[in-house]
């Protein structure tokens, strides 16, 4: 069952939504060459309680920590450990709060100091498609016009399209209905309504689109190994439009690249 929520609701998951945006700002500086993931977690959990918030996937499924972080070919769920980050290397942070009873869960892939303009252009297209897969978020269209838009966009470009995890539906719970895969048929799916509020994720690898979980119960990494890029946003139906709860903001502006892509 679809749960669609009120304004007073869709204003609680935009907080929670922006302590993840303002967790990941935080942690923009402090990503780079050195830094194991490990630390990085420490921060994040640290900020998230100073500011109000729990750390959304914490326990949830018995993950243990508060962000998962994934390493060049890892896609999602990587678990923090104390391995060093190295220049060249990519790494998604995916970040949960839980505040006022409801969540925000977003992620963005970052740049290790300097990487290779294959890489940059894999984190650029992936998102871009989040953007444009958000686009279709309104009412009358249907699940699978977004995600229509981000598997025809990122495909052209020779990209593999991960079909075993998908976006969400966010709330009370981290994972509500409707599913929201990143792969596709235009006007096919559940319908969009106003209320609707999904968490959207392209997990794009730079081969194809096949992946395997490490024995660790919980990494997703690819299967050629290649690196994977995953972006992902809040969005709410509001007067039948979407709007994106979550920012990018902190993060490129801690970058200096706001408004530069
Ligand atoms: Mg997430
Ligand atoms: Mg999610």
């Amino acid at each position: 069952m679809i749960i669609y929520k009120n304004r007073e609701e869709i204003e609680l998951i935009r907080e929670s939504a922006l302590l993840v945006s303002r967790t990941l700002g935080m942690l923009a500086s402090e990503v780079k060459p050195g830094v194991t993931t490990l630390q990085l977690d420490r921060l994040a959990e640290a900020f998230i309680r100073d500011h109000g918030g729990e750390p959304g996937f914490l326990g949830l499924y018995d993950f243990p920590n508060t962000l998962c972080t994934s390493v060049n070919a890892q896609v999602v769920h990587g678990i923090p450990n104390d391995v060093p980050l190295n220049e060249g290397d990519v790494v998604s942070i995916d970040c949960g709060v839980k505040m006022n009873g409801f969540y925000g869960d977003h992620a963005y892939t970052f740049a290790v100091g300097e990487i290779s303009e294959e890489v940059k252009k894999l984190l650029e297209v992936t998102k871009k498609s989040l953007y444009l897969g958000i686009e279709q978020m309104k009412t009358g269209n249907r699940i699978g016009d977004i995600s229509y838009a981000i598997q025809s966009f990122t495909e052209a470009h020779g990209y593999g399209v991960v079909r075993e995890l998908v976006g969400h539906g966010l709330g009370r719970s981290m994972h509500e209905k409707p599913e929201v895969p990143n792969y596709g048929r235009k006007g096919s799916g559940k319908r969009i309504k106003e209320g609707l509020v999904l968490a959207i994720e392209p997990m794009i690898n730079l081969g194809t689109r096949h992946v395997q979980q490490l024995d660790d119960g919980w990494t997703i990494i690819t299967r050629d190994r290649k690196p994977s890029a995953h972006f992902e946003h809040d969005v709410a139906v509001v007067d039948g439009k979407p709007e994106i709860l979550s920012t990018f903001d902190y993060i490129e502006e801690a970058l200096g690249i706001k408004g530069k892509n």
